[in-house]
């Protein structure tokens, strides 16, 4: 019987040792960075109910009209009298930072709270270069009653940013707006639709039914010819009240004040229903048709409509893969190199060296060996291939007088060790590790 191979789900990737040391890398410079800006880090579960992504994300949106992964078998599960009906896969954080914030009241802890995630997202796309079923996301949350400033918009602005920066990336371009609040959302569908009287009936299907339903989303739409209709509407801002005006004033002379260069682009809504006032873009040319690198916004209703206290909030969610896409090519990551290679041509020796492989290991140094009987020279091949600094070499001659020779495999040097001096030898030779 020929049996089946399996292979990743569609839209979903392995990611391999040579590409984890990349993200690890990635991931570092970012946990860095964000704790210079005060930012703590939150996990939370990877499904949430349904219902919480339907009421923060919007019923209307891309997201939870086409994109949730639902867990079909939980719906008549019941676990300790409670019903696990409806729980998906999160496509994003926010809803569930959010969820979190309200159910352990960390309003009542900390007036402002930074939280970052490090997280995977799951959207059911149909996949293509840059989009997966199975994606990740380094995000950002800020949230506070009373918080709402221009100078955090810009300041988490600013974060994301360098966030790129740190990474290498440089090709990338920040576009902000501003929504307003939800009376100011309000006008502004009014303005969009009635600059689309005219030519809806240009635009595809889906987005004669967005007129109605949730005109910002024909903002967003990729079909050419809905597109086109996009070019041509006049958006001036005059949807906003004088305080918004003057809140988006006061971002864009923050972000100067802050050296980040910007451009002001009236049509980003961003598809997500819970955004008002600051929402913003970062995308890059080099990644072709899905150039968004990230974006995010500020949600200033978002806490209190799940129920929480009146709480401000903004935040960003940038996506690891297509930074991953965005890097330079040269900016290789060595994978990490064993400090010592242990070579045993005799299988007699094997007891005494795997006992003092495991005590340099105890002593902090990265040490590995063959496993197994090969030669001397097969050995040595495989001690290259780990990039290790030293091999250790149990040959017969030196082990009958109770030592090993230890060889720089840089300089080529070799000496003879006495078999209990190894760990001091080695400790002596591997600053790093004392
Ligand atoms: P969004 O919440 O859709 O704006 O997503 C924020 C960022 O996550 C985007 O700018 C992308 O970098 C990334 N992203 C979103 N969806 C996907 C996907 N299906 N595959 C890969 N990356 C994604």
């Amino acid at each position: 019987m020929i049996s089946k191979k399996f292979s990743a789900p569609r839209g979903t990737a392995d990611i391999l040792p040579e590409e984890t040391v990349l993200w690890q890398s990635l991931e570092n410079q970012a946990r860095q960075q964000l704790s210079l800006y005060g930012y703590q880090e939150i996990r939370t579960p990877v499904f949430e109910e349904t219902g919480l992504f339907a009421r923060s994300i919007g019923q209307t949106s891309d997201v939870v009209q086409k994109q949730m992964l639902t867990l079909a078998s939980q719906n008549t599960t019941v676990d300790q009298g409670k019903e696990l009906s409806g729980l998906t896969l999160r496509p994003e954080g926010t809803a569930a930072v959010v969820r979190a914030y309200i159910e352990h009241r960390l309003d009542t802890k900390e007036s402002l709270t930074k939280l970052f995630y490090i997280s995977p997202m799951f959207r059911g796309e149909r996949p293509q270069k840059g989009r997966l079923r199975q994606f990740h996301q380094i995000g950002v949350e800020v949230l506070g009653p009373q918080t709402a400033s221009a100078y955090l918009d810009a300041e988490v602005i600013v974060l994301a940013v360098n966030l790129l920066n740190s990474f290498g990336i440089k090709d990338f371009q920040l576009k902000i707006n501003t929504l307003g609040t939800r009376e100011d959302k309000c006008n502004l569908a009014g303005i969009l639709r009635q600059q689309l009287t005219s030519e809806i009936k240009n635009c595809c299907p889906d987005c004669q039914q967005r007129y109605e339903r949730n005109v910002f989303r024909i903002l967003d739409c990729k079909n050419h010819s809905c597109k086109a209709v996009v070019a041509r509407l006049k958006l001036d801002g005059s949807h906003l009240s004088p305080a918004s005006q003057k809140y988006f004033q006061e971002l864009c002379d923050t972000l100067k004040l802050l050296n980040v260069t910007f451009t002001v682009d009236t049509k980003i809504v961003r598809g997500l229903d819970y955004y008002t006032h600051t929402v913003f873009e970062l995308t890059s040319p080099s990644l072709g048709s899905q150039d968004a690198l990230g974006a995010g916004g500020r949600y200033n209703n978002l806490v209190e409509d799940l129920g929480g206290p009146a709480a401000d909030a903004v935040g960003f969610a940038l996506g690891v893969e297509r930074m991953i896409l965005a890097r330079p090519e040269h900016q290789k990551v060595a994978m990490p190199a064993a400090d010592v290679f242990f070579i045993v041509p005799d299988e007699a020796n094997l007891n005494e060296a795997a006992r003092l492989l495991e005590e340099t290991r105890r002593a902090g140094i990265a040490g590995d060996m063959s496993y197994q009987t090969a030669s001397l020279k097969s050995q040595m091949r495989q001690a290259n291939k780990k990039g290790a600094a030293f091999a250790l070499i149990f040959g017969g001659d030196e082990f009958s007088r109770g030592t090993a020779t230890l060889k720089d495999m840089k300089e080529g040097e070799q000496q003879e060790v006495v078999l209990n001096q190894i760990v001091a030898t080695l400790l002596a030779k591997l600053p790093s590790r004392r």
